[in-house]
């Protein structure tokens, strides 16, 4: 198989860049860098299989030669990142969406759109499944993110009607592992870069409010499974046990034998209260659902944190 992957050098497109080569496909991968460094993906560059090209998917792409599958993962993903790229955000979900998915009308590719769980906005269902509407605030500072996915997944389930383009969605969950960025603003990031630093961790609002955490080798087994089924989906994936904020934060103390004190502070506007997957038809359509415990997760992610924190100190002494 060729495969485009845009978004390619970010946290999630490495990994499945990786795992693309890996099972000895061709890999194109696309990226602006706009949060992510060419860093990510440079252990793959001297494959001969491997072609790496930096590019704003929101401009169109011309890749000479066949192309099988496009996995269209180029958007800002954390909070922290869409707040500070609002525009860039939207546009990339919608234009960026149009672009690889007219080019995988005109090669025949398979095509699949990363969306997200924020697809359900504050959700009022819980645990969620694809069925639920959502409860999106369409003005919000958040909108530009969730707004942007909704819109993409409208435009792929065109594409798929109309154009009878074999396009599908998945829905993924807060996902996790090495190569997160430390400033991405999302928990665990944060939790680990303030852990092994020795500072205080900080937990918002009271720290009672949940996430469901998968981790990134098991979601990127989903993304494939999904790619080779008949299924258009949307369909949800992430790992449908509940972790409180404040109980993270005790277990990256744990994990990292810290002893940062975890101090609360506010909480961001429209920061949903609880997030957890139904992931029913990922079971039944995939035969998919995650198998690292979190537990080992955090800990292969702790270990990258700590070696790059090394290097970093490493590279400021010289
Ligand atoms: P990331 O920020 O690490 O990766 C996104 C990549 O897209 C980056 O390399 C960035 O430079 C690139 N990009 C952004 N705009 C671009 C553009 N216009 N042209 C080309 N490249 C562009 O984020 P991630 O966590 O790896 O997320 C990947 C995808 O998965 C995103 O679409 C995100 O919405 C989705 N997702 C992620 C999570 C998660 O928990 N990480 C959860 C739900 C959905």
């Amino acid at each position: 198989m060729r495969a485009v992957v845009t978004g390619g050098a970010g946290f999630i497109g490495s990994h499945l860049c990786e795992r693309l080569i890996h099972e000895s496909h061709d890999v194109v991968c696309v990226d602006n860098f706009v949060t992510s460094e060419p860093g990510n993906v440079e252990h793959l560059t001297d494959d001969p299989h491997f072609q790496l090209v930096r590019r704003d998917i929101t401009q169109g792409l011309d890749v000479p030669g066949d192309v099988d599958a496009v996995f269209h993962l180029a958007s800002p993903a954390s909070p922290a990142d869409y707040l500070r790229l609002p525009l860039e955000t939207l546009r990339v979900g919608s234009a960026g969406t149009w672009r690889a998915l007219d080019l995988a009308a005109a090669k025949g590719a398979r095509f699949l759109l990363a969306s997200t769980s924020e697809s359900y906005g504050d959700p009022l269902v819980h645990p969620q499944p694809e069925s639920y509407w959502g409860h999106v605030n369409p003005v919000g500072p958040r909108s530009v993110y969730d707004e942007a996915k909704r819109f993409g997944e409208a435009l792929t389930m065109a594409y798929r009607r109309h154009y009878g383009v074999d396009a599908k969605i998945v829905r993924i969950f807060n996902t996790f592992g090495p190569r997160m960025r430390a400033d991405d603003g999302r928990a665990i990031p944060t939790f680990i870069d303030q852990a092994l630093r020795g500072e205080p961790i900080t937990v918002t609002g009271d720290g009672s409010q949940t996430r469901s955490l998968c981790y990134v080798d098991d979601l990127v087994d989903g993304l494939l499974r999904m790619l080779a089924s008949d299924h258009g989906g949307p369909v949800n994936l992430g790992n449908p046990h509940e972790v409180t904020m404040l109980e993270l934060a005790q277990w990256i103390n744990k994990l990292t034998r810290a002893t940062s004190e975890i101090t609360l502070i506010p909480r961001p506007q429209d920061d949903p209260e609880r997030r957890r997957p139904d992931i029913t038809m990922a079971r039944e359509v995939l035969g998919w659902e995650p198998v690292t415990p979190v537990e080992h997760g955090l800990c292969d992610t702790i270990t990258d944190f700590r070696r790059r924190l090394t290097s970093v100190n490493f590279t400021e002494r010289r």
